[in-house]
């Protein structure tokens, strides 16, 4: 690099620029930082970064009498007639009849009522959306409107980002616009000769090109040139910590015949199922070996993968060594501690629990026990990886529903020990030629059946106005001495409320807009105590005044969890209304009916997750889908649940919609280093950089070499969990 010249200073600075505060672009307020703080947008790589959830291609122009019903497009007319309505209380609407001599257009906009003083009839518009046919007319809802004269965003791809109330969809492309400039000239890490292997864009180009595409093919285009990217630098991140890991380190070679593994299987309340015994044998050869272990056990809800966790702890505790187990909600760990803790303790191992919200002197006491010695595993959640927790000899890790956690708390983990051997449980549905892509040098056991699916699950797709159906089918149940989930999914809303969000979600494809902000759907599916509490009383009073419902949600003290999963599993609560804290593992057998409220808020393979917490025994069970949209598609994208009870399936049919942070982590600690990722989709892509990331690595396994700097200093950028905000 030529020190000095200004090109190349100016190249420095755009790339630096990328982790420095998004209060350097030009725009950003403090209010407005605030307001992308809540999307979790801090740096101006993270700006960068919140690509477009999908496009609205507004390219096509049409004659109002060519312009097919149900299609987007953008016409061009001129105003024949302007009015405005006030159809009910609290509600004007503007509509604006366009004719371009070919036919007539109604467009409407909803509580604009200034419109009406601003457009004239003989005024020359561009509208653009999406077409429909009602009363006679062809009409555009909320449509895009411009002069004829200046068209922006009419004839145009739009970006539909992810927005929220106080950051709009046009707040939000304004921004980005901003860093696009600010950013240009940025370096691109991917080494030249890769990018034209593989016909990639230059970076700036692409990052441009996702945001403000000319037409979808080349949104398509970037969106391949980034995936590569995300896929190559999470690749050498992985291969790289495992040379580090790996680095003059030699394993434990566990004892896999020991008197405690001996114990536990002839102590087990139930028969092995043979996947389950090949999945301990394949586990405990990986352990047996000099080789540190890797292995993954993927398994569907329900088919028993945490019993074969059990018996590697039982074959870490003969060897002398110590376990940690890893669980994403605490709801989760207080389970493995009750299930696993009986289990291990019958075979003479001792276990203990640490969560967050372990007492302080309580916390001492665990952690200076395990750090002795004293303790054989200790189960927990992220609490685990605190540093002053230390291991005395650890030789056995295991992440449970491995796909919740990043690259950088897995490691963590790991570090607990001088060279552990780490176990992987994961409900994620990923191929095995796929799983050794991404993950590299894994062992794989695979569950397919569930030891207990003897019994029937019926899954029904239900419209609000038929609930009383799944409340009947409850109460049946409940009469036989069976219980309930009801899972509420939104934050902070009531059921009224929640109605017109849902009514609203409606209208989303419609509501075009600009200063209507979309908005980010994902922020309703997070934990959500005060409409689970809302639910909770109506449901007890109104609906099962004679049984008692239990309420469950992220914000209860870990004391108060465990007293209402206690409460459930005992079966003194009869209905449990929860949150989707409980999305993961929970476990409680006589449980039959699960509602799920606003269920098309979910993707497929969450509910398939969800539904997975009944049809535990041998009891037949039956899972509801609640949905207030009128929408077909959503509709029939949850029919797909109805038939289809196969996880791996499921993902396929969820690919548009399926967040992939869910499958290769990094969702817990908010930074996702693969955004645009899709498994599936991308599966050749994945092979490709898997390849030659393993090129890379083998020629240069710790990136030292000058071609591979930027490389480096990108991956430590985009993994840092600790990344935080420079400048100001
Ligand atoms: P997951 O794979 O979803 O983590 P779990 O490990 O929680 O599944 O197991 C689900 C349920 O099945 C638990 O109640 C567990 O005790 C039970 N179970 C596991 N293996 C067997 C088996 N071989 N026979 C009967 N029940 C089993
Ligand atoms: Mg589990």
């Amino acid at each position: 690099m030529q020190k000095g010249e200004k090109g190349q200073l100016d190249r420095t600075d755009a790339t630096l620029l990328l982790d420095c505060s998004v209060t350097r672009i030009p725009g950003v307020s403090a209010a407005r930082a605030s307001a992308l703080a809540g999307m979790g947008i801090s740096t101006v790589r993270d700006l960068i970064t919140h690509y477009p959830r999908r496009y609205l291609d507004l390219t096509s122009t049409a004659t109002i009498a060519e312009a097919p019903i149900g299609s987007t497009c953008t016409i061009v007319a001129e105003v024949a007639d302007v009015k405005l309505k006030r159809p009910k209380r609290g509600l004007q609407l503007t509509e604006i009849a366009l004719n371009d001599g070919t036919a007539t257009l109604i467009a409407t906009f909803f509580r604009q009522p200034w419109l009406a003083k601003k457009i004239h009839v003989g005024d020359r518009l561009a509208v653009a959306g999406k077409v429909t046919f009602d009363y006679g007319f062809k009409r555009m809802a909320n449509p895009f409107k411009e002069d004829a004269g200046n068209v922006q965003l009419c004839g145009r791809v739009l970006p539909i980002h992810p927005a929220s109330e106080k950051a709009n969809q046009a707040l939000m492309r304004k921004l980005l616009d901003a860093a696009l400039k600010q950013i240009k000239g940025v370096y691109d890490p991917i080494p030249s000769e890769i990018r034209i292997r593989h016909g990639l864009l230059p970076r700036y180009h692409a990052l441009r090109s996702i945001h403000f595409p000319t037409d979808i093919a080349e949104a398509d285009r970037a969106k391949e040139t980034l995936v590569y990217s995300e896929l190559l630098l999470l690749e050498l991140e992985l291969m790289q910590q495992n040379e580090i890991r790996n680095k003059d380190k030699s394993a434990v070679r566990h004892v896999t015949d020991g008197a405690k593994l001996k114990a536990l299987r002839s102590s087990l309340p139930f028969t092995l199922t043979s996947q389950q015994d090949a999945a301990i044998g394949d586990m405990l050869d990986a352990m047996g070996s000099e080789d540190i272990a890797n292995h993954m056990v993927l398994g569907d809800v329900g088919t028993g993968k945490t019993v074969v966790a059990a018996h590697g702890m039982a074959a870490a505790a003969d060897s002398g060594g110590q376990s940690m187990l890893l669980a994403p909600t605490e709801v989760l760990a207080i389970q493995h501690y009750g299930t696993l803790g009986s289990m291990l303790s019958k075979a003479g191992i001792t276990v203990q629990l640490l969560t967050g919200s372990t007492p302080k002197q309580q916390r001492e006491q665990i952690i200076s026990d395990f750090a002795a010695g004293d303790t054989d595993v200790l189960i927990g959640t992220h609490a685990l990886l605190e540093d002053d927790v230390c291991a005395h000899s650890l030789t056995l890790a295991v992440i449970d529903e491995q796909q919740r956690f990043g690259v950088n708390q897995r490691a963590k983990l790991l570090d607990k020990g001088a060279a552990p051997d780490a176990l992987y449980l994961t409900a994620t549905p990923i191929p095995r030629s796929l799983a050794l892509a991404i993950f590299g040098n894994l062992t794989l056991s695979y569950l397919t059946e569930r030891p207990m699916q003897r019994a029937k699950r019926t899954t029904a797709v239900l419209a609000k106005s038929s609930k009383g159906a799944a409340y009947d089918k409850a109460l049946e149940e409940l009469k036989a001495g069976h219980q309930v989930y009801v899972i509420c999914p939104l934050i902070g809303v009531d059921s009224e409320s929640r109605n017109k969000l849902a009514s609203k979600g409606d209208t989303e494809e419609e509501s075009y807009h600009p200063d209507v902000s979309i908005d980010d759907l994902e922020s309703y599916t997070g934990d959500n105590p005060s409409s689970a509490m809302q639910e909770a009383s109506f449901l007890q009073e109104k609906v099962f005044p004679d049984y008692k419902v239990g309420l469950m949600h992220g914000s209860l003290s870990s004391d108060e969890k465990a007293a209402v999963m206690d409460g459930f599993k005992s079966g003194d609560i009869d209905i449990l209304v929860s949150t989707t804290v409980i999305e993961v593992g929970v476990d409680v057998p006589n449980a039959t009916v699960m509602i799920i409220e606003d269920a098309d808020r979910f993707g497929l393979s969450q509910l398939h997750q969800l539904r997975g917490r009944v049809g535990r025994s041998g009891l037949d069970s039956y899972a509801f889908l609640v949905s207030a949209s009128k929408r077909e598609e959503a509709l029939a994208r949850l029919k797909a649940l109805e038939s289809c009870d196969d996880g791996f399936k499921l993902a396929e049919f969820d690919l548009a919609l399926r967040r992939e942070g869910d499958i290769l982590g990094n969702r817990q600690s908010g930074k996702t280093a693969l955004k645009l990722v899709n498994v599936i989709r991308d599966k050749d892509l994945i092979e490709k950089a898997h390849a030659d990331a393993k090129e890379i690595i083998g020629s240069d396994p710790f990136l030292e070499k000058p071609e591979h700097l930027a490389l480096a200093r990108e991956i430590r950028m985009t993994f840092s969990d600790s990344s935080s905000a420079m400048g100001g």
